[in-house]
């Protein structure tokens, strides 16, 4: 069973040990509300989360 963990720096949602974007282990299974980012430029919740990729990510990480 993969569990899916959060980044804390950029909330990206993964489930390998390293943030594939941070290149951190700053990851926890603590997290809330999916968000998946389709169109960064065009997206509110991308601006207000600064995010610049596609993806999915979690709205908090605890
Ligand atoms: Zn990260």
């Amino acid at each position: 069973m993969t569990t899916e963990k959060a980044c804390h720096e950029c909330h990206t949602i993964t489930t390998e040990t390293l943030c594939p974007k941070c290149k951190k282990a700053t990851l926890s299974d603590d997290f809330s509300g999916v968000v998946t980012i389709i169109d960064p430029e065009g997206s509110e919740i991308a601006k207000v989360m600064e995010i610049t990729q596609k993806g999915r990510y979690a709205l908090r990480v605890r």
